[in-house]
């Protein structure tokens, strides 16, 4: 799950980290209390997107006076922000965030991902901070340092006075640097997060550190023990489909192919997709249906699979183990019939009663192309594509 930058913030204040003043607004005269309420004469305009790039695509925007934050609320709510990692449909500005500007010296970088390699967390930092670091990441990686930390002991005091240093914080700063990436790991790790960054972390003028902007991704398998989650989800930020699925309890991953794909079993669907890119095919999905999928379910899921217009052709791959080749046979019928089936259906089943199964199937009088087994399956599917 990912939050809003003012959201991460708040977080991190939580945790001791120096944040800018700042407050979210739903509207322009809530964005010019905002500013008449922090006071001072510098303001920043922030579009709040689920996307970062923000600053390179006009959803960042340092104003001076009263009528200009005005007219840049006026001119950012509701727009459509596009930055590299919206898409070029770009995503709507909804909120912003109107912050007390800051006098920056020096932009820094920090983050912190779960490393599934070393099975630690790795703190990464670059004296190269701020709009650039993709950059920086893809031409110069030796600017990046990394460090693993021991999820036993945690970040160490010493670990994070020596990453600043490297990374060029002035030295009568160290310390703060220090407290403030130690704060960081502890809102981290307290939180479930998988992913959380501050870039840039700024030496301002006046001589502190501040984290300047705020990112933060957690692990959706942890959202049992954080209640509060369910007050930061802003379901507006994600995909339709994929908020669609889950009301339904089905697991689905819009993607960019022609080809949908019905499975139970994740790691059957993962097969699926790697087996359709083997026969030349795109996958328009991943979708898995789950050990017990009623009829109800596989109607969703049809539902959703034929609600993307990309979609030419549909792949159904069951194995019936728990459940029964003819259960799901009948319910792949009644779906197809209910969303009135207009894209070729192929279905591969294996498994208990898959006899049975295939003869509903064969009988139902739909066009259902029956597979024999998963290269056979992917072979007619690509195939229909071709065709249509
Ligand atoms: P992003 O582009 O989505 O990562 O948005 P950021 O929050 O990182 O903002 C982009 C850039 O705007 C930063 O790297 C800063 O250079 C600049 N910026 C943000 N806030 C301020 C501020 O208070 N004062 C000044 N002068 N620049 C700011
Ligand atoms: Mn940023």
């Amino acid at each position: 799950m990912k939050i809003h930058e003012y959201q991460a913030k708040s977080l991190l204040a939580r945790y001791g980290v120096p944040v800018p003043r700042g407050i979210p607004c739903f509207s322009v005269t809530e964005a010019v209390d905002a500013a008449r309420q922090l006071g001072g004469g510098l303001w920043v305009v922030k579009a709040q997107i689920h996307a970062g790039g923000r600053g390179k695509g006009g959803g960042v925007k340092v104003v001076r006076s009263a009528g200009e934050l005005e007219a840049t609320a006026q001119q950012m709510l509701g727009m459509q922000l596009v930055t590299h990692q919206t898409g070029p449909q770009g995503q709507k500005v909804a909120r912003l965030l109107v912050e007390e500007g800051v006098d920056i010296r020096q932009e820094m970088y920090v983050g912190m991902v779960v490393d599934r390699q070393t099975q630690q967390v790795a703190l990464m930092a670059s004296a190269a901070g701020g709009m650039d670091i993709e950059e920086v990441a893809a031409h110069t990686p030796e600017k990046i340092h990394t460090m693993q930390i021991d999820p036993g002991q945690g970040l160490l005091p010493s670990q994070a006075e020596a990453l600043a240093r490297r990374i060029d914080v002035p030295e009568a700063l160290v310390g703060q640097a220090r407290d403030l990436m130690l704060g960081l790991y502890r809102a981290f790790d307290e939180n479930d997060a998988s992913l959380a960054e501050i870039n840039p972390m700024v030496v301002t003028a006046d001589g502190r550190m501040l984290a300047l902007d705020a990112k933060f991704n957690f692990d959706d398998n942890a959202a049992f023990r954080h209640g509060e989650w369910q007050a930061w989800r802003d379901v507006d930020e994600e995909d339709p489909n994929e908020v669609e699925a889950s009301r339904f309890g089905l697991s689905y991953i819009s993607l960019d192919g022609n080809i949908g794909c019905l499975v139970n079993g994740a790691g059957l669907a993962m097969a699926t997709m790697d087996i359709v890119k083997l026969y030349g095919g795109y996958p328009a999905n991943f979708l898995d249906v789950g050990g017990g999928a009623t009829t109800e379910k596989v109607t969703e899921a049809f539902k959703l699979m034929l609600g993307n217009p990309h979609v030419q052709a549909i792949l159904v791959n069951i194995f019936g183990g728990i459940m029964k080749c003819d259960v799901i046979a009948e319910g792949v019928v009644a779906a197809a019939r209910q969303v009135r089936l207009s894209v070729p259906l192929v279905v591969r089943l294996e498994g208990t009663n898959v006899e049975l199964g295939k003869r509903i199937l064969a009988e139902s009088g739909l066009p259902i192309l029956s597979a024999a087994n998963m290269d056979d399956a992917a072979a007619q599917v690509v195939a229909a594509v071709r065709r249509s």
